[in-house]
This record gives C-alpha cells, structure tokens and sequence, in this order.
C-alpha cells in the first residue's frame, strides 16, 4: 500500500482525498520575517489560517501541500498544531523556490551536500520535528534560465527523488529542456515531476506544455485566482479567462491526467500583504464553477483532486 509523508505522520495514499498540490500556509522571500512593516500578531495569522483551512474542510478538501521550501516561512511546528486542530493533512517540502532566494548559507553547498539535506528532511524529519518532507521544491530564478545554482539544486533534488522516492514540485516551467536533462542524466522518471506555474501571465508556452505532458511529466494550472480582473493584482497575474481557456485546450489535447491544479495562495502572507480575497478556497468557489461551465464533468474534476494528486504523491521504492 502507498505511503504519503505528512507533517503528523505518513498517511495512506487512500486517506489523502481532496488535495491541492500548491499551496502556502505562509510563503515570504528570506528575510520577511525581519521586515516589520508587514507582521502580524502571531494569534492573529493563526486565526486567518485556520478559518481558511477550515473552510478548504467544508468544501471536503483533504490535504493541503504547503510548498514553501527552506527559509520562505517554512514552520513545522506550527503546521502540526494547524493540522491536529483541523483535520487537514498537511504535507510539507524540503529544498528552495529558487537559487536565487536560497539563502547565502546554502549557495556555495556541493551537490552532495544539498543531496543528503534533502534525504534527510524526507526520511529523518526537518528541523529537529519528526515531520518529514513530502516533496523536494525546485525552481528557475528570476531572468527565464536555470542558473548554476539552480542546476545544482535541481541535480540534488534528482539524486535525492531517486533515493528517497518522494516527488518534485518546480517553481516555473521555463527552461524545460534544461531541466528535463538534468532529471534524465539522474535517471529520475519525469512522472515524479510537477513542472510548476505553466499559467502564470508572462510565461505561457502551450506547445512547453505539451512536450513536457508527452514525457510523462505533470504541468501544473497552479496559480490559479492571481487573476488580473481582481484588485491590485502581482505582475504575473492573468486575466481569468484566459487561464480557464488556456486549461481547457490542454484537457482537449488529451492531457487531463497530466494536469494539476492549485492556487498557490496564502492563508497568510509573510512579508507581503498577499492578494485580498484569494485563498485555496478560490479552487472551489470560483474556478471549479467555471471549469464545469466549460464542460468539465465530476469524473474528470475527481481525476484533478484525488486521483492524480495521489499518483504523483505516493512515495516510490527508493533506488
Ligand atoms: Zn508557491
């Protein structure tokens, strides 16, 4: 039977349900913490939190991937107390959204080096918690290429995929050739990768999508509600429609098993406000409505939350 790492305990595959693959309890770049403009009170960010989580419950969500990497926020502690007093599994990664906000600590780490801190987070725990990582988090820095530092985490989080068995979450799918060759150099499958943010604004490449779905790869429809129609919107927001369009032409492509849906939002944001009005929730209360108007059926909505969220998260046989 397979077996997922959440932050309480590895859980049955069976068990996870309704997940969203990308999410953040609270995501910020390093160094938010220090930035005061922006805290809040530490029981006030527990109780949007856990409004939030217990809404994504009612709308029968199950468990929530929270994909902030190391020094983005990352909270083990805090996310146990928020699952126990939720009922939401709560799934945690190990590694960086990127080279370029890995803090400088790290940077000049070998492949090894970066290799056995990601096996260990997935098969010992993180932080000195027993909660143990249930995906490696990798993605391009800013400028459209992988850097070398963004090789070198990608290389580590290859060895450590093939190692441990656990999945890998990217942040972009730009650059794919790039990093598909890098997985492939470590015999790493690319069923055991999620290409990440196929629909942020700047970036859409549909025939990307299609290579990368044809290699066994998921993309990933995992920004969804940073929508351009909302008010005071980031720079890599797009106008709704145009994502649900762009969604519904990878479906008819014949990929419904390859795609990934998520919102990528925070219950609360750290060194940022966030975006007003955009939760995991979006998922259910905006973006299910207009996937079912465009004709989407329960089946294949059944196919995008439970089935290939537990397909791609269920760990392997280490190697
Ligand atoms: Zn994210």
């Amino acid at each position: 039977m397979g077996k997922v790492n959440t932050v309480l305990v590895p859980i049955a595959t069976e068990d996870l349900g309704i997940t969203s693959l990308h999410e953040h309890i609270g995501f910020g770049l390093p160094g938010c913490d220090l930035d005061t403009q922006w805290w809040k009170k530490p029981d006030e960010a527990f109780e949007v939190t856990i409004a939030k989580l217990r809404r994504f419950r009612e709308h029968g969500g199950k468990t929530f991937v929270d994909c902030t990497g190391i020094g983005n926020g990352r909270d083990l502690e805090y996310f146990q107390v928020l699952s126990r007093r939720t009922g939401v599994h709560i799934v945690a990664v190990t590694g960086f959204v990127a080279g370029d906000s890995a803090l400088a600590y790290f940077r000049e780490k070998s492949v090894d080096y970066l290799t056995d801190l990601f096996v260990q987070e997935v098969t010992v725990g993180i932080a000195g918690t027993s909660a143990k990582a249930g995906a490696i988090k990798v993605g391009v820095s800013r400028g459209g290429k992988l850097s070398e530092l963004d090789k070198k985490i990608y290389r580590a989080a290859a060895r450590a995929a093939v190692k441990t068995g656990a999945p890998i979450i990217t942040h972009l799918t730009t650059d794919p050739d790039t990093a598909i060759e890098i997985f492939e150099s470590e015999n790493l499958p690319l069923n055991r990768v999620l290409m990440g943010h196929a629909d942020v604004g700047q970036d859409v490449d549909e025939v990307r999508d299609s290579v990368i779905a044809n290699l066994g790869g998921y993309v990933g429809f995992d920004t969804i509600g940073y929508d351009l129609d909302m008010e005071n919107p980031p720079y890599w927001g797009r106008y709704r429609k145009d994502r649900v369009d762009h969604f519904m032409r990878f479906l008819e492509k014949g990929f419904l098993e390859k795609a990934v849906i998520a919102a990528d939002a925070n219950c609360c944001a750290l060194g940022w406000p966030g975006l007003k009005g955009h939760s995991v929730n979006y998922l259910f209360e905006e973006f299910l409505p207009d996937i079912r108007k465009a004709g989407v059926t329960e089946e294949q909505i059944e196919q995008l939350l439970v089935h290939t969220p537990a397909t791609f998260l269920t760990m392997q046989e280490p190697r």
